[in-house]
């Protein structure tokens, strides 16, 4: 450990929320109206409710509208497209982010598809996607992009490297081997049915793990100086959090690696307030 970086999420994610917050100030001194965010939570998961209130209160930090809108878990999947519509059209609203997971009886893929395209800070719509696996980027997935983010904040470039995506998720290990790719990483994503996977993770010169299995990756299947990206949130019996990698067997292998909490996570919610302020900056344009 004591050769090994920390990567600090934390304090990159302070920096780029500040950036954010000026920009702001920037706006309003010249007569601009601020981003609004909308954020959209159906039901009681106690995560989700967590989760949309660090949002809720990191938008109102850096100067951004914030409309929150909490409806009932029985709610219908016309009700909630009908609110998608009003939102698309109320021009104060600039982001519009429905938080996952969606009660049984709403389709995730409509609900998704129904966004439109320029205020999707979650960059999970089909169109936000295509532009990010046509080296195009419009709003990218917010949680890859934070990887990316923490990788070019510490110097690390992943061209030419050998980078491991463990985890094939539409939020997370999709599109963070998509921004892998276009940073031109030779890029390989495992998931629940890859055959060795220690075989694999011991080629990668940055391992990006996103699982949702605590303490998943040992530091015994990690090539030695790896850099290690834990995405993973887990909650232990204890109460502890912890990621999906074994830290402390880990951290003695890897050259650089992110903790849990502290690492990915803040990142993740400040790149929803970079997407809200560059998706109200195209709709102005
Ligand atoms: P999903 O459950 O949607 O996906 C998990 C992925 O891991 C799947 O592709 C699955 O494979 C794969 N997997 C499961 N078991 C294994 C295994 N034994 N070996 C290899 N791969 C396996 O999870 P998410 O992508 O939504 O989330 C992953 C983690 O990241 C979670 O801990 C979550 O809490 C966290 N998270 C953190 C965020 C942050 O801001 N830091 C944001 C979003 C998520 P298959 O495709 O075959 O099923």
């Amino acid at each position: 450990m004591d050769n090994t970086t920390l990567i600090d999420g934390k304090a990159v994610a302070a920096q780029l929320r500040r950036d954010i917050a000026a920009q702001v100030e920037v706006r309003l001194a010249a007569g601009k109206p601020r981003p609004g965010l909308a954020v959209v939570l159906v039901g009681e998961d106690p995560a989700s409710k967590v989760y949309v209130g660090s949002k809720v209160k990191a938008c109102e930090e850096v100067g951004f509208l914030s409309q929150n809108f909490r409806l009932e878990v029985s709610t219908s999947q016309q009700e909630l497209l009908a609110l998608i519509d009003r939102l698309n059209a109320d021009p104060q609203i600039h982001g519009i982010l429905v938080q996952l997971p969606l009660p049984k009886q709403i389709d995730v893929q409509a609900v998704i598809e129904r966004i439109d395209p320029k205020k999707d800070v979650d960059g999970f719509h089909p169109y936000n996607l295509g532009r990010l696996a046509g080296k195009a980027p419009t709003l990218r997935p917010c949680t890859p992009y934070g990887c990316m983010r923490l990788l070019k904040a510490y110097g690390i470039d992943p061209m030419g490297k050998k980078a491991v995506v463990v985890g094939a998720s539409n939020i997370v290990g999709r599109p963070v081997a998509l921004e892998l790719l276009m940073e031109r990483a030779t890029v390989t994503i495992c998931h629940s049915k890859t055959q060795d996977l220690p075989g694999e993770l011991a080629q990668a010169d940055i391992v990006i793990a996103a699982v949702g299995i605590p303490q998943f990756i040992k530091g015994e299947w990690l090539k030695p100086g790896a850099v290690v990206i834990d995405v993973g949130i887990n909650r232990l019996d204890s109460g502890k959090l912890v990621g999906d990698v074994d830290f402390a067997s880990a951290a003695d292998k890897a050259s650089a690696i992110t903790p849990v909490p502290g690492g990915v996570g803040p990142m993740t919610i400040a790149c929803l307030l970079q997407n809200t302020l560059e998706a109200c900056a195209a709709l102005e344009a």
